[in-house]
């Protein structure tokens, strides 16, 4: 039986992090191994926002996908392609502009809540307002049946499904009508406690080294009402616990819960470990990704061939897409 087709993309930041790694990418991989799976670099989202200085953008997308293999997913069972290569996005986009009801883009929930949050740049353009028509774009060109996102996401997603619904009563069933994937991704918590993520500078990095692994995590925020190694913690609010829940066994979750609730163990004695345990999961990754810089021709292969797979299935739902509208 034929592979349902997902789709699934990621703004390119630079090199990733161990919030990636668990995180979407652990899904990424899962998926791998049960659908046919296109997963791509969205630069053109990268623009909505970074429109102003796009200087990294580029570099950003390489680093982004030789990061992707390095931590094994495998571009011969996988396409991994670059928006900005596939014209085909921005042709559908906007054409589906031309159907898409203002109130739909501009009810949109992230849209009112990214601008209220992001306050260091003007996001009061057409590009940011028509961003989930973009999106819509994305997933209807590849004709994908699911799509993994987390609950946030879900509006997204049901634009989605009103505008390929829209476009089809105009001109026929020509679009394919995507299902949610409800997909939940362990929020990995940075070193400040907070959401890992590069703007809080509070990442641990897939290429940090196992010293710098060692000084992040040696001094990160754990329970604050334990202020003494006498005093007894509480696992479950301690960010320093969520880490090890992403690691490790049951037993030696017990050893962490047990040793933390009696005082038996320090924070110190708690982390080293973990730190050992997160130095061991990035050594492979860390390999895999210098046999990869030391063949950058291979990394371009990489991406032309995914770019050509993508661009043969954009094309061929532009072609019904073109004959529908008949323009
Ligand atoms: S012993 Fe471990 S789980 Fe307990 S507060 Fe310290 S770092 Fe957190």
């Amino acid at each position: 039986m034929a592979q349902k087709r997902v789709l699934s993309g990621m703004r390119p930041t630079g090199r990733l992090h161990l919030g990636h790694l668990d995180g979407a990418l652990a899904n990424w991989l899962a998926l791998s191994e049960t659908h046919e799976c296109y997963f791509f670099s969205a630069d053109w989202h990268a623009l909505t926002s970074e429109y102003a200085d796009t200087a990294s953008i580029h570099d950003n997308t390489r680093e982004m996908i030789a990061d992707w293999i390095s931590v094994g997913l495998n571009p011969e069972k996988v396409t991994l392609f670059v928006q900005s290569d596939i014209t085909q996005h921005a042709e559908l986009y906007l054409i589906l502009s031309m159907i898409t009801p203002l109130p739909w883009a501009l009810g949109c929930p992230t849209f009112k809540e990214q601008q209220e949050q992001i306050q260091d740049k003007d996001l009061n353009t057409l590009g940011f307002l028509g961003y989930p028509i973009l999106q819509s774009a994305d997933i209807l060109l590849y004709r994908a049946h699911e799509v993994p996102v987390g609950q946030d996401q879900i509006p997204h997603i049901e634009i989605t499904r009103d505008v390929a619904r829209r476009f089809n009563n105009f001109f026929g069933d020509v679009l394919v009508i995507p299902k949610v994937k409800l997909t939940e991704v362990p929020k990995i918590p940075g070193t400040d406690g907070r959401k890992m993520s590069k703007s809080y500078g509070n990442t641990i990095n897939l290429a940090d080294t196992p010293k710098e692994v060692e000084t992040k995590l040696r001094p990160m925020v754990t329970d604050p009402a334990r202020k003494r190694r006498t005093d007894p913690g509480n696992p479950e609010i301690c960010p320093v616990y969520t880490l090890w829940k992403a690691y490790e066994t049951h037993e030696n979750l017990e050893w962490v819960r047990t040793g933390c609730t009696t005082a038996g163990i320090g924070c110190i004695d708690c982390k080293m470990p973990l730190i050992k345990k997160i130095n061991e999961r990035l050594a492979p990754i860390q390999e895999r990704r210098k046999e990869i810089d030391a063949d950058p021709a291979k990394l371009d292969k990489v991406i032309a061939d995914g770019n050509e797979r993508a661009r043969a299935t954009a094309e061929a739902t532009m072609a019904d897409v073109r004959k529908a509208i008949k323009v």
